[in-house]
């Protein structure tokens, strides 16, 4: 026998399996999220050590002009050394020659330094960057899986929203102005079985007197006391054949 509340039932069914998938899209979303955080953090590790590295070569190109402009101060000094006729102008060219000589001093110690770091860190970025080649190969082939999962959801998700809106358009208007506002509210799954003599979409336990009615009269629905959602009690078949 065909029940006349048939389509309210492959309503509730529709809904159900349109929310499982997109219960099971979110979380495998979650799930290649998490996998890809690895990926990120260490691309984030490789750029940040990148830009430390031009730092350091900036600044080795600052010191090395610098080092260049004491050398060429030194030799300028030097050469004034023959022409200096007193002792006043020896003095203070030999203080200007100490100064720069101190100064280069200085600055190729601040250069050697700063090759030092720059050796480290050259090693330093070669070992993000295999982690990271490393971790990127890990996450395509852990989340081609789920990457697959993926899209045969979102398959699935479009063929059962028009599905349900076609189910919909068969329901009476009042039942039909009821669903829409639910989902308006929030609530996915506006018709429910009845399942283990509670609604299956609240799971508070119903009355007995309640669910009997229905039981006693396959093709009526209620309303949840508790949420308000339609319920109708199950067919057997209904169970077996899904
Ligand atoms: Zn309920």
């Amino acid at each position: 026998m065909l029940l006349t509340i048939q389509p309210l039932i492959d309503l509730a069914n529709t809904d159900l399996e349109l929310q499982t998938n997109i219960f099971s899209r979110s979380h495998l979303e979650r799930q290649i999220d998490t996998a890809r955080s690895v990926v990120d953090q260490h691309q984030k590790l490789f750029e940040q050590k990148n830009n430390e590295l031009s730092h350091i070569i900036n600044e080795g190109k600052e010191v090395q002009n610098n080092i260049q402009i004491q050398e060429e101060l030194i030799l300028r000094l030097d050469e004034q050394v023959p022409k200096i006729r007193n002792e006043k102008e020896f003095a203070a060219s030999k203080n200007q020659l100490e100064e720069a000589r101190k100064m280069l001093g200085l600055l190729e110690d601040k250069m050697l330094e700063l090759d030092m770091k720059k050796e480290d860190l050259d090693q330093e970025i070669d070992s993000v960057n295999s982690e990271l080649t490393e971790s990127n190969s890990a996450f395509q082939e852990e989340t081609s899986g789920l990457l697959k999962k993926q899209e045969k959801a979102e398959k699935k998700i479009a063929k059962l929203e028009p599905r349900r809106n076609r189910l919909l358009k068969k329901t009476p208007q009042n039942i039909k102005r009821f669903y829409e506002r639910c989902q308006e509210s929030g609530i996915s799954t506006p018709v429910c079985a009845i399942q283990d003599k509670s609604c299956s979409g609240c799971h508070m336990v119903l009355l007995p007197q309640f669910v009997n009615e229905l039981m006693a009269n396959p093709n009526a629905h209620k309303n949840c006391p508790y949420c308000s959602r339609i319920l109708y009690f199950p067919e057997v078949e209904e169970e077996i054949e899904s």
